[in-house]
């Protein structure tokens, strides 16, 4: 019998576990390695930061999709991969052998670049992944938000960053929030005309955005590369969509930033019998951002293709669509949508967003 190891419940993986109930994978052992029992949709972070969505809403549970299968669920972390010997080592110490072996395990926040970068961040800091943990102290700051003003600083102008920044300020008036660019501009991976409209958004919420590097977070402060020092109650970091550590030995090819290498099947593209999607693969022959859009829309051909080379069937290519929807919300019931380089703004983007993230989620919900 041979045996699939799916490492993650991210996104494509989630989708493949919804059609194991009805598609059952004839002759295959199927194990889930993955620390929680359910997938929070970080999508929907920033709405339930904001006080639209209560944590239930933005979770999708696995155990529906175990129970009328014979997956193995190993609640656990993997911690190293071995490509030679075809094994994963989990943060028990045990280790999971396959013969096929599929990666959707996201990005990570490198605890360790990152405290090069700004020294005290691993001790002060407020870190957005895992989104568990994040999830998990949200309610607590909140809490103490409540109780007094609190100062925020957001590290990372991207998209998290400016989400993040927004739906704080909206759910807690009382706060200051200051966004801490680094050297880019705010949302710099983005069109001219939606980066002007960030700004204007964030203007309006007297969000504060200083366009420079932190170098230390202390307690109560962060200092910046100036030497200036900002008072600072609550360091958010949204900075840092890295590689997680334990590929670097694992002896897969991985681009120059450590993540995994794959090919038009999703496939590494130094072990047929590796197979990666999401945040954690890079695509070799086309050049795509690292999103949510693009992790969930990795599934179906992940699923397609895992099939495949279980049955000894060889996978088809799957060419990602080159545009997509993205979708900003900006703390109250508003967000701001681009395609290319068309944009919108409005209550309506805000309710489409809503829609596509609820649907999302109800989707995976319904039993199979
Ligand atoms: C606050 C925030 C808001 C965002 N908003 C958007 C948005 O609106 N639109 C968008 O397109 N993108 C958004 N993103 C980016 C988006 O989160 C990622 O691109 C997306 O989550 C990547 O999906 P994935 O399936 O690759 O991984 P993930 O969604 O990160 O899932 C990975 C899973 O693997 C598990 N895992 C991690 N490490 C291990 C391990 N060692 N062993 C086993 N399991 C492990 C995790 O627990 C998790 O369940 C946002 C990100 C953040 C932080």
């Amino acid at each position: 019998m041979k045996h699939l190891v799916m490492l993650g419940a991210g996104h494509a993986h989630v989708h493949m576990l919804s059609t194991l109930a009805s598609q059952a994978l004839a002759g295959v052992q199927v194990t889930l390695i993955a620390p929680y029992p359910r997938q929070l949709y970080s999508g929907m972070m920033p709405g339930f930061v904001a006080g639209h969505y209560a944590v239930e809403d933005c979770v999708i549970a696995l155990s529906p999709f175990l129970k009328n299968t014979s997956v193995t669920w190993l609640p656990r972390s993997a911690t190293a991969l071995d490509a030679q010997a075809r094994t994963v080592t989990l943060d028990d110490g045990s280790s999971v052998p396959y013969d096929v072996l599929s990666i959707n395990s996201g990005p990570v926040q490198d605890r360790q670049k990152i405290e090069q970068l700004m020294p005290g961040a691993r001790e002060h800091a407020l870190f957005v992944r895992p989104i568990e943990g994040f999830a998990a102290l949200w309610p607590q700051v909140l809490a103490m938000g409540q109780h007094k003003p609190l100062r925020f600083a957001v590290l990372g102008a991207g998209a998290a960053g400016f989400e993040l920044a927004c739906a704080i300020s909206h759910r807690l008036a009382n706060a200051s929030v200051t966004l801490v660019s680094g050297e880019a501009t705010v949302g710099a991976n983005y069109p001219l005309a939606v980066q002007t409209k960030m700004l204007r958004v964030l203007k309006k919420r007297h969000i504060t955005v200083l366009q420079e590097r932190a170098v230390a977070v202390a307690a109560g402060e962060i200092t910046l590369a100036s030497g200036a020092r900002l008072a600072c109650d609550v360091p958010l970091m949204a900075i840092g969509a890295h590689a997680p550590a334990w590929l670097r030995s694992s002896g897969l090819a991985l681009d120059e930033q450590g993540f995994v290498a794959v090919d038009a099947f999703q496939r590494s593209t130094s072990h047929a019998e590796v197979f990666a999607a999401g945040d954690v693969a890079t695509r070799q022959d086309v050049q795509l951002p690292r999103s949510g859009v693009y992790a969930v829309r990795a599934g179906p051909p992940l699923t397609k293709n895992l099939r495949a080379v279980l049955a000894g069937v060889a996978p088809s290519p799957y060419p990602p669509q080159r545009k997509t929807l993205n979708l900003l919300s900006c703390g109250d019931r508003t967000a701001i949508a681009s395609w290319g380089n068309w944009s919108a703004q409005g209550r309506w983007v805000w309710w489409l967003k809503n829609r596509i993230d609820r649907g999302f989620i109800q989707a995976y919900s319904r039993p199979a």
